[in-house]
């Protein structure tokens, strides 16, 4: 592959605190290849890799401290514990709450929007409410609130987006009202990109006495996340998207908020005391971790937490900007490229079609050249059709990713148009 002659320099900056390739030695395998050419993976907002001090860390707590926690009336079970009950206090740090009492675990940003729509929604959703989802959300944010709304005669009222990929925020002010219960937003979208102004759409929601889930499946990732600034009732996020091991992820909650919900699921560790004549509760957040947790994940959520926040994150913050600006320039060479979404406030997420080249085809090429991305409708059904399509191509960059990667992929789409 050779770089195009048409590409604008790299203006990326240096010596700012941040180096792409100091951290690429963490990760075990970016050093592998793929169909004989190095990996250049740009799958990130399906999932990251991994840093070798998340891996280690999950084979020493198998190796050497696996045990149930809670439970358990001896020293390992203990230090379990504490190494579990670490993880949620250092994610509550990370998310800057309060206390880790308004952290619970679950499997991933999924399982959170679920848990919520089916105890809050459930006690707090009737007959003509009105839950507010922008057309850019994923389908998990998306789909929980169309099954609880249909139970409850509620309604799932989408909010438009404007030709840039921007939420419409005028639409959004008309469709509040008094019946507006929630509003379900990302923090950034996984499709378009889009960072949208999350604080000042939970500030007026508020007015409305509206609740506010903030979806950080994709930001987390990218820059630092503050729930108490944000005045978020919820806010939910993957590990697995955050240089973490997948199969767990936590859910923020309000103190005011997770006290006063019910138990979604019943089993061990959410009960008091359990007696076929009456059953007494746990407090949250274990009352809403029924049965045995995620305890290796959340231990290894922890280590991901620590290693990506001893990054200088302003200086990988500026890094990541001035990637995704290169690849806007670049890819805007390739003949027939057209990029969905342009809001000046976005994350590295590139979606895209070239002209006469089905979505699938395209993975294809970029495949047979080490290339990692996605095709298809990316579980954001709505967005897409927002822009007249049913499928596209996504290159989703993280902090690892460089220039030289970014020339690859464009090289390879250029090379997969002259084949033909
Ligand atoms: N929300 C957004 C914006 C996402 O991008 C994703 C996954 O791609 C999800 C939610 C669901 O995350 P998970 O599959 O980890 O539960």
């Amino acid at each position: 592959m050779t770089t195009p002659e048409t590409l604008p320099p790299p203006e990326m900056p240096t010596g700012a605190g941040f180096d792409p390739e100091t951290v690429r030695r963490d990760f075990p395998v970016l050093h592998r290849t793929v169909n004989g050419h190095p990996l250049v993976w740009l799958d990130n907002g399906a999932t990251t890799q991994k840093p070798r001090q998340v891996i280690e860390t999950l084979a020493a707590y198998y190796a050497s401290a696996n045990s149930n926690i809670h439970r358990g009336a001896h020293s390992m079970a203990r230090e379990a514990t504490e190494a579990y009950e670490g993880s949620r206090a250092a994610v509550a740090a990370f998310l800057g709450a309060a206390s880790p009492d308004s952290i619970v675990f679950v499997r991933g940003t999924t399982e959170a929007v679920n848990l919520v729509a089916q105890t809050w929604g459930r006690a707090n959703l009737g007959a003509g409410d009105e839950i507010l989802v922008p057309a850019l959300e994923h389908h998990s944010n998306i789909v929980p609130w169309q099954l609880i709304a249909k139970e409850r005669r509620a309604r799932v009222v989408p909010v438009p987006l404007l030709p840039d990929g921007r939420i419409d925020q005028d639409a959004f002010a008309d469709l509040l009202s008094y019946r507006t219960q929630l509003v379900a937003l990302s923090h950034a979208s996984n499709v378009l990109g889009t960072i949208p102004a999350v604080r000042e759409m939970t500030a007026l929601a508020h007015r409305y006495g509206a609740r506010v889930l903030v979806d950080g499946a994709q930001s987390v990732a990218h820059f630092p996340v503050d729930v108490q600034a944000l005045d978020a009732d919820f806010y939910a996020f993957s590990g697995h998207k955050l240089f973490g091991p997948t199969g767990i992820g936590a859910l923020y909650g309000k103190p005011e908020v997770l006290t006063a919900m019910r138990p979604w699921q019943g089993g061990g560790n959410m009960i008091d005391s359990v007696d076929f004549g009456r059953t007494t509760f746990a407090a949250v957040p274990h009352l809403l971790e029924a049965g045995t947790g995620n305890i290796a994940g959340a231990i290894g959520l922890h280590a991901a937490i620590d290693w990506l926040t001893s990054l200088d994150r302003p200086a990988v913050e500026a890094y990541e900007k001035a990637l995704t600006e290169y690849a806007v320039r670049s890819l805007a060479t390739v003949p027939g490229l057209r990029l969905l979404g342009s809001a000046p406030e976005r994350i590295s997420v590139l979606t895209f079609t070239v002209a006469g080249y089905d979505p699938a085809t395209v993975a294809e090429c970029l495949d047979q050249d080490g290339i990692a991305v996605r095709a298809g409708h990316h579980c954001a059904q709505p967005a897409l059709r927002h822009y007249g399509l049913e499928s596209a191509v996504r290159a989703s960059l993280a902090l690892y990713n460089t220039p030289r990667e970014v020339d690859a992929l464009v090289a390879s789409l250029q090379s997969m148009q002259q084949r033909d």
